[in-house]
């Protein structure tokens, strides 16, 4: 069963009870379906989401037709990043990834409620700041570092944001998610399952050595999640 509570979403469960029960007014639990589109590159922004079980890719779409995803955001954070900076219209398409639950919010109220809760706009702006990180790091991995390497990344990535080893995915998808053609996905996913890392068949994922995916993967699993650990306080900033 989807868990809706303020303690499902991290961002959500940071704030203190008293200002949570008023913005509580305004969120309503749904469930997100696999594929759904929640945003267009430059279309108005309806809904904030704070994920509790479900994920969320941004992908940036290129000459119309292709699209590479940029981002991922599952209960460490929010969908709808251009609103805490002012803006209305999305910069990116936002997919659901993984099937789930989040609790929404339509865009007014979420304003007026931001401008008013500390607590909130500091969770938030912590979460940006990692969010942006992530975008970055995103960039140059998908730049600098070979498709193996990038598919590891890609599932602990999943992983962490599902909390389960084993979850939905197509080939197609992947491709769609790492910028590469349907041939390059087998190949980096058949190389994974060769070591005995992962195990894939019919549209299943199964991640069987998290340890050894670890070291399958690019340094930037690791960048990324230290970034999302300093944001919420857990890293200090020499450690
Ligand atoms: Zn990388």
């Amino acid at each position: 069963m989807t868990d809706n509570t303020q303690q499902a979403n991290r961002v959500l469960a940071s704030i203190p009870a008293r200002d949570y029960q008023r913005l509580q007014v305004n969120l309503a639990p749904v469930r997100l379906k696999f594929g759904e589109v929640l945003y267009e590159p430059g279309k108005a922004i309806k809904y904030v989401y704070f994920p509790t079980d479900c994920l969320i890719s941004l992908l940036t779409t290129v000459d119309k037709r292709r699209s590479l995803e940029v981002g991922m955001v599952g209960n460490e954070g929010m969908a709808g990043m251009p609103f805490i900076l002012g803006i209305g219209v999305s910069g990116v398409r936002a997919i659901v990834q993984g099937g789930g639950g989040a609790l929404r919010m339509a865009s007014a109220p979420f304003r007026v409620e931001f401008d008013r809760n500390a607590a909130l706009q500091e969770a938030l702006y912590r979460y940006t700041y990692a969010l942006m990180a992530q975008i970055s790091q995103t960039a140059a991995c998908n730049r600098f570092h070979d498709s193996e390497a990038r598919l590891a990344r890609w599932l602990l990535m999943t992983r962490d944001r599902v909390a389960s080893d084993t979850f939905p995915l197509t080939h197609k998808f992947l491709a769609h998610m790492l910028g590469l053609r349907r041939e390059g996905v087998s190949e980096a996913a058949n190389a994974l399952k060769r070591r005995k890392l992962i195990d894939y068949s019919r549209g299943n994922m199964e991640i069987m050595d998290v340890r050894g995916l670890k070291k399958a993967s690019c340094s930037c699993y690791q960048t990324v999640k230290t970034v999302f650990d300093r944001a919420q306080g857990r890293v200090h900033p020499m450690e």
